[in-house]
């Protein structure tokens, strides 16, 4: 459990918005979090892995000394080939993470001054996809787990209605009576091979799985999983009872995308709305913004980027390509 309402001994983050506006007034003063972010024990060399001091160019890149190759900062993290001052990325992620949530590409385009709105929402997404944290820990203990449909009916061709609900797979863990962590993730169908391909995603080996009679989930002895069944029947308890953290993230999660985002989520997009509710949800009882912000930042400068044209997908959105 993130403990993040109290400093975090060894971390290094500003604890308040006049703290981080003050200490990131310089690009410089960015590109140093970025890099000690990033390189925590100091560079590495990712042409030939020495590792050791680089020396700076004047064009702000990063020379290997052994083997002289040049290297970007902000190659691979979300940042890369932006036009944006670096100061402005981090006022984007202070406002991501202080805000608790309702966070629109209207709201950051008027809190940035952002030229346009397409900017804003490219962003956004870009943001949404460093809040996953790669190699984050797994679910451990006693973990809910089911499945939900989020989404709902959309005009299709000549005005029919198509179904575009997505399924959408919930672990949960059991803390007590209350919720632990959590994580959701879209699921094509609910099938034995989809849904023990999430339980392994997101469980550790020998934790206790608990579900519904749901025959999906009839593998998860044999990969190493205990396996808890609460039949949910005729004359038994309702489904709110026998598993009331999957619905009780089940009713959030719904409200989030109706009230955040008006229930005009595209499907392609889902995912990243659910990492963005996950990573909220998993960090609900930390008032400590400053360290929300850091890890945001610790996780932007550990994933890929997001090209804007692999982030609108196929004509959805016409939009045209802006230089952000
Ligand atoms: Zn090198």
């Amino acid at each position: 459990m993130d403990n993040a309402a109290h400093p975090v001994p060894g971390v290094d983050y500003p604890r308040t918005f006049l703290e981080m506006d003050e200490r990131f007034r310089t690009d410089e003063a960015c590109r140093d979090y970025i890099r000690r972010l990033r390189w925590p024990a100091g560079f590495i060399c990712p042409l030939c892995g020495w590792s050791g001091e680089a020396w700076e160019t004047a064009r702000g890149l990063l020379r290997c000394q052994r083997c002289q190759g040049q290297t970007s900062l902000t190659a691979g993290t979300i940042f890369e080939g932006t036009r944006k001052p670096l100061r402005t990325w981090f006022m984007a992620m202070w406002f991501v993470t202080s805000q608790k949530n309702d966070v629109s590409a209207l709201g950051l385009q008027r809190v940035l001054g952002l030229g346009s709105y397409e900017t804003a929402w490219t962003w956004l997404h870009k943001l949404r996809r460093a809040m996953v944290r790669p190699g984050r820990d797994s679910l451990c203990g006693t973990v809910e787990v089911d499945e939900i449909y989020v989404g709902g009916l959309e005009k299709g061709k000549g005005g029919r209605e198509t179904e575009t609900k997505a399924i959408v797979a919930v672990a949960a863990e059991e803390r007590g009576k209350g919720i632990g962590r959590i994580r959701l993730r879209r699921v094509k169908d609910v099938s034995a091979n989809s849904l023990l391909a999430f339980v392994q995603e997101a469980v550790a080996p020998g934790a206790t799985i608990h579900t519904d009679g749901w025959s999906g989930y009839a593998g998860l002895m044999a990969a190493g999983y205990q396996y808890q069944v609460s039949v949910i029947g005729a004359g038994s308890d309702p489904a709110h009872e026998v598993m009331p953290r999957v619905h009780t993230v089940a009713a959030l999660l719904k409200r989030w995308l109706l009230g955040t985002h008006q229930g005009g989520v595209q499907r392609q997009h889902i995912d990243y709305y659910l990492d963005e509710f996950t990573f909220r949800f998993n960090r609900r009882r930390s008032r400590a913004r400053g360290l929300l912000f850091h890890r945001l930042v610790e996780q932007a400068v550990a994933v890929s980027p997001a090209p804007y044209s692999a982030i609108i997908d196929t004509g959805q959105a016409r939009v045209k390509q802006q230089q952000e």
